[in-house]
């Protein structure tokens, strides 16, 4: 399912209290291991490529193995769960099934949003029951498989539930705006279409660290003075007016490490999860918290709309010239453009159009990602501190893809360009070199 979709809509469930704010034991922090010789500069020198080579190195052939087993089959489950998709959208149209859901929310009321309110919880119940095979399989059986996952079976599908709930109220708001705009303007819903699902998109985002994150789990400030404070400082020198900095209990459902920067206009947070806090080294965090204030600074979320907006429209204008041709086939009984009973066959071109731009769509994105590398290595000033955390991301990220796979569907820079671009950043500071220059004294 269309995951932004799904997303859409929790605001409206806004009742959710934020867990309480337990306080916990200062965690006790992990320490940098060193860097290998090639990247530590004792020699007086750092060769970028060999100082790369030696910190890829640290990953073994069976993790190795194990992490692009895990990436790769990732690119397959994203090609199987488009085509699962696709049939289902086919399937109901096909059987008529999807005109007599539309013909049920006719008798149900005469309100024409409320039917497409009633519309939308149908179709989203008959597309999550047809996916459940694969869903259970790509985010259960297999994240278990590889160690990935910490939630049992009855929990996993709680949130599932959560996640219909919420997609099912913000996805129908969205729906009824929609349809409305298709009813109103027939020949120009297309452009207001797009513009409404940026506003979407940005109401999505403002809603997310307040109201979507503690659906699922408990954020709360991060206490421990020992990294907030680094941290802060990073913010304030980077122009940044935080005063808290939040951490997420991630490890309920994973043992990923991540951190991510989230909301807009006023809700912006800058949040780390458990697992970065347990296993990484305050380098490391430096490293990490850099890259998302980098996000921040360069305005990543405000250009990420207008980038959307732009695919958005340009697919919607798709959408309308394709519909009208297709919408005929008796079997399906689609009136129009406007008849919500046709939103399988606008859910198939759309997420088709979108399917073939993955390319688009994943460099869009790594160029913020790659942006926001080189923002975090400037301020945080911690080489090290990032090429390790990249390796800890190739425990489930493949480090070492091929130039053509990377731009085609990595949505992030591949371990080895987030490495390289570190060591190319250490090798014109030797400021950060271990050794004779070590007695300026890294940036701490
Ligand atoms: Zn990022």
């Amino acid at each position: 399912m269309n995951r932004c979709a799904a997303a859409l809509i929790a605001a409206f469930l806004a009742a959710v209290p934020l867990a309480a704010r337990g306080e916990t034991a200062p965690p006790k922090l992990a320490q940098l291991e060193p860097p290998p010789p090639a990247a530590s500069g004792a020699s007086g020198s750092i060769d970028p490529e060999a100082a790369t080579r030696a910190y890829l190195a640290r990953q073994t052939s069976a993790e190795k193995a194990r992490s692009d087993a895990y990436f790769e089959g990732g690119y397959w489950l994203d090609l199987w769960g488009f085509l699962w998709a696709a049939a289902a959208y086919l399937v109901l149209l096909h059987t008529g099934v999807s005109a007599r859901m539309r013909d049920l929310s006719e008798r149900l009321t005469r309100v024409r949003p409320l039917q497409i309110g009633a519309y939308w919880v149908q179709f989203l119940v008959a597309v999550a029951i047809m996916s459940l095979p694969l869903t259970v399989y790509r985010d259960f059986v297999r994240e278990h498989r590889y160690g990935l996952s910490n939630l049992t079976f009855a929990a996993w599908l709680g949130e599932l539930g959560k996640g219909l709930a919420i997609s099912a109220v913000l996805g129908g708001l969205a729906m009824m705006i929609l349809y409305a705009l298709v009813r109103r303007l027939p020949r120009t819903w297309w452009i207001w279409g797009a513009t409404a699902s940026v506003v979407f998109g940005a109401f999505f985002a403002l809603i997310v660290p307040v109201v979507i994150v503690p659906i699922f789990n408990s954020p709360k400030r991060l206490t421990d003075q020992r990294v907030v404070a680094p941290i802060l400082s990073l913010a304030r020198a980077s122009g940044i007016g935080a005063h808290d900095v939040w951490e997420v209990d991630a490890s309920k459902q994973s043992n990923r490490i991540s951190a991510n920067v989230s909301g807009l206009f006023g809700t912006e947070r800058i949040t780390l999860n458990d697992n970065l806090l347990r296993r990484a080294s305050l380098p490391e965090i430096q490293a990490v918290m850099g890259h998302e204030m980098g996000h921040y600074v360069l305005n990543h979320i405000h250009k990420a709309l207008l980038q959307f907006g732009i695919v958005i429209v340009a697919g919607f204008a798709l959408l309308k010239t394709l519909f009208e041709r297709l919408r005929r086939t008796p079997r399906w009984q689609v009136r129009g453009i406007d008849d919500v009973a046709g939103l399988p066959l606008a859910a198939l071109l759309f997420t088709s159009y979108l399917f073939l731009l993955t390319p688009v769509l994943n460099t869009m994105v790594r160029v913020q990602e790659y942006e926001a590398d080189l923002y975090g290595l400037n301020a945080s000033a911690q080489p090290d501190g990032f090429a390790q955390v990249s390796l800890k991301l190739g425990e489930y990220r493949k480090l070492e893809p091929g130039p053509v796979e990377e731009f085609v569907l990595f949505d992030h820079p591949s371990g080895r360009t987030r490495i390289h671009a570190a060591m190319r950043w250490k090798a014109e500071h030797p400021e950060t070199w271990s050794g004779p220059a070590q007695a300026h004294g890294p940036p701490r």
